[in-house]
């Protein structure tokens, strides 16, 4: 991989380190507890509360894919970035690319 490639998938990594940050501070579960019976009615307040399950289970999502990012880039600082944990040849550019968090080259994925 060329530094330029290189610079241009750890933009990727930011941009997208950035969106989930902004997407997790945005909805914390905390800051918005499920709404009571009285305005919204029993099956509402379950859709409600279904939502909210839902949204949990995209967070924990969110984050992880945080923590891989964050790996990536601490890789990236080691110079180990982009070399397949598995057999230790380089990762495809355009898997990189795609999904700047793989740790696996794509015949070892397979
Ligand atoms: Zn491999």
């Amino acid at each position: 991989m060329t530094p330029d490639q290189l610079a241009h998938i750890r933009s990727i990594i930011d941009a997208r380190i950035a969106e989930i940050e902004t997407s997790l501070a945005e909805d914390d579960p905390e800051s918005k507890p499920v709404a009571p019976d009285v305005a919204i009615g029993r099956l509402s307040r379950l859709d409600s509360m279904q939502a909210q399950q839902m949204n949990l289970a995209q967070q924990r999502r969110q984050r992880e894919e945080l923590e891989h990012l964050k790996n990536a880039l601490e890789r990236m600082d080691k110079g180990s970035y982009g070399t397949c944990a598995y057999c230790l040849s380089p990762i495809a550019y355009e898997r990189l690319e795609a999904m700047p968090d793989a740790v696996i080259c794509i015949s070892c994925a397979r």
